[in-house]
């Protein structure tokens, strides 16, 4: 078995975070052979905390949240009342995480996850940095690592390529600051899928392993080879999670954010246990060397 722990994203099986929603998604994730389940926190006030990390724990999951912010709340703005609802939307989450037993809180992070429709300003990026670099003392106290999700253009202007990633964690200047790679962001800004693995080397925190247009593992044109045989050059030994959206599994916010309009599958189990195969199978292999 891979020495990465393998996990999968909630919105695989389920849309929201009611009580019914919660304890589904957590046994299909245990039936399908995963390590841990990712959780969205854009829905948060309808989850029960308490009973969720009570089944996690007797399932023996792991869990990492994840989120991005809004326009109305976002730290990388220059209008300092949307700056502080962002701020106070992360402390928030980062407490939601410690309550569920996560340690890893991760995502876009530091922008709304949409269109902008101009480039990021100066004090924006600077109001990211403050923002982040509180967020990072007060979870490092607490044991915790943030991740910043790289994602692609139409869904942030403040880091859209691995190179962005580090220089914004240099400047937030705190260890626990870890870079997220997900290969279907990866597709549209990087230049192929090795320069950024080894670009961001021992600082690489996350994994989010996702197709071109976020179906089934090996129905797109990702070249997972490429990118497994980086992530094994480097030793990478944290978590891989799939992420899929289809519009047979809905979120009222976060489907919209990421402009899920297609229908890519309807049997989210199936999915799972598919790209979980996959996935032992592709590290596995990526892990044999012969000479
Ligand atoms: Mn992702």
């Amino acid at each position: 078995m891979p020495v990465n722990k393998l996990g999968v994203h909630a919105l695989v099986f389920a849309g929201g975070t009611t009580p019914a929603e919660v304890d589904y998604i957590i046994g299909e994730t245990e039936k399908s052979g995963y390590d841990l389940v990712e959780f969205s926190l854009h829905d948060s006030p309808q989850l029960d905390v308490a009973a969720a990390r009570a089944s996690l724990e007797a399932a023996g999951l792991g869990v990492v949240t994840s989120r991005g912010l809004s326009f109305t709340a976002d730290v990388s703005s220059d209008d300092s009342a949307i700056v502080a609802r962002g701020a106070t939307l992360l402390h928030d989450s980062l407490a939601i995480t410690e309550q569920l037993g996560g340690t890893h809180f991760t995502g876009a992070l530091y922008s709304a996850l949409g269109k902008y429709m101009r480039p990021l300003s100066t004090a924006g990026r600077a109001n990211v940095v403050t923002v982040l670099k509180e967020l990072a003392t007060e979870a490092a106290g607490k044991g915790m690592t943030l991740g910043l999700e790289i994602c692609n253009r139409y869904e942030t202007n403040v880091i859209n390529t691995a190179a962005d990633a580090l220089r914004l964690a240099d400047d937030i200047g705190e260890d626990n600051v870890l870079i997220h790679l997900d290969s279907y962001h990866m597709n549209i800004e990087e230049d192929d899928f090795v320069r950024p693995v080894k670009l961001v080397g021992d600082r690489l925190g996350y994994v989010h392993i996702g197709e071109n247009h976020r179906g089934y593992l090996g129905s797109g044109h990702i070249d997972f080879a490429s990118f497994f045989h980086a992530l094994a050059d480097i030793s990478y030994t944290g978590p891989i999670t799939f992420e899929s959206f289809s519009s047979a599994v809905v979120s009222p916010t976060l489907s919209n954010d990421l402009a899920i309009w297609r229908n890519l599958w309807n049997d989210g189990p199936e999915l799972a246990t598919h790209a979980h195969e996959y996935m032992v199978n592709i590290i596995d292999g990526s892990s044999r060397v012969y000479s």
